[in-house]
């Protein structure tokens, strides 16, 4: 998962000019758009590769950070996320007109995007699952259409404008058009609201929807959901609705990235002659085998038996940190046993555990037949 340089990625130099870095980034753009690249993986990284780039280069606090400290320096710093390509981005033409300028005539103006966030749990992430949100926003009203006007009313044509919705300046030479303030450029206005929306249009709705969350979401995840965010003007498309997820914390299991983390305790013989063990993963249990010798601490790693890397069809790993377990509560025989390691190992062991008195005298006269001190 080795991150190009942002610079090659759009293929400039470090010094490289706002505008080159546009240019570069808009002809990446173009190119691999997956509205042009409709099914293709690779385009689409390629898209979204370059837009990361772009999102970082062509923000100079961004970008200083990004020469200063690299990759490292921009974690923690909000970045834009292009899990669904079309919804941040909108069209082609979005990135077209929105780099520069022009090309969008000022129509109908689309619907604001509206976000919220959305918790899961691990397992949810690791499945996938639907979750169902309430989203509050705005409806045309259903009494008047959408219109303002008390129903069986219409709006009246604007007295100021005479219907045009501008109204003529003169500056200087040039004789400039402006939307009517009367109006707002409607060209009507409402003489009668309607009681429901008192006018507006809109009324205020709570939606209710199903959000499907693909496997392998992460904190910080942003899913988009076109045409949900808040209505537009008559005649434009509503905004998009953008889902950032939070994914809970995991009593057992903590998430890296793509890969688990998870503590298992071994006993002493386990570690000290190797041994199949059980471990657990978000898809049930599973066996794996640890070597003799393994230390506490030493991390076993199980590859695909981590999180779901979306889109990859593939899984991280599963980092094992085995915990090496000092025996408690001994049995007869185990003491027996143990006992007789040390005496293999000539390490000084304590005295068998013994009644009060017995320590006392031993302390004292510092008579311990047990503990051999022969290293
Ligand atoms: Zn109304
Ligand atoms: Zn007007």
């Amino acid at each position: 998962m080795s991150k190009r340089d942002y610079y090659e990625v759009l293929g400039v130099t470090k010094t490289a000019a706002e505008v080159e870095i546009k240019t570069a980034y808009r002809t990446l753009a173009m190119k691999h758009h997956p509205d042009r690249n409709p099914g293709d993986d690779e385009a689409a990284s390629k898209f979204k590769e370059a837009a990361e780039a772009y999102a970082v280069l062509s923000d100079s606090e961004k970008r200083q950070i990004y020469d200063r400290h690299g990759f490292e320096g921009l974690q923690g710093v909000p970045m834009p996320d292009f899990g669904d390509l079309g919804g941040l981005f909108g069209g082609l033409g979005d990135i077209l007109g929105g780099l520069f300028g022009g090309g969008r005539s000022r129509g109908p103006q689309r619907g604001a995007h509206l976000g919220m966030a959305l918790e899961i749990d691990l397992i949810e992430a690791y499945r996938g699952c639907k979750k169902t949100v309430k989203v509050p926003r705005h409806d045309y009203c259903t009494e008047c259409s959408g219109t303002g006007a008390r129903h069986g009313s219409k709006p009246s044509r604007c007295r100021q404008c005479g219907g045009a919705g501008t109204t003529a300046v003169r500056m200087g030479p040039f004789q400039m058009s402006t939307p009517c303030n009367a109006c707002g450029g409607e060209g009507t206005v409402i003489t009668d609201p309607c009681p429901t929306c008192r006018g507006r249009g809109l009324v205020k709705v709570t939606r209710t929807l199903e959000i499907a969350i693909p496997p392998g979401a992460d904190t910080g995840s942003r899913m988009t959901v076109r045409g949900e965010g808040e209505t537009g003007d008559a005649g434009a498309p509503r905004g998009n609705l953008i889902i950032e997820i939070h994914v809970r914390e995991h009593s057992f299991f903590t998430r890296k990235e793509d890969d688990l983390i998870c503590e298992v305790p071994i006993t002493f013989s386990q570690a000290a002659l190797g041994a199949v063990i059980e471990v657990p993963s978000l898809d049930g249990k599973f066996t794996h085998t640890i070597r003799a010798g393994v230390q506490s601490g030493d991390v076993l790693r199980v590859p695909g038996k981590g999180m779901p890397i979306h889109g990859a069809g593939r899984f991280g790993d599963m980092r094992v940190v085995v915990i090496v377990e000092t025996p408690k509560n001994l049995s007869e025989r185990q003491e027996q046993l143990l006992r007789e390691l040390a005496e293999l190992d000539h390490k000084n062991v304590s005295a068998r555990r013994k009644s009060f008195f017995e320590k006392l005298r031993v302390l004292f006269t510092g008579a311990d037949a047990n503990a051999k001190e022969k290293k």
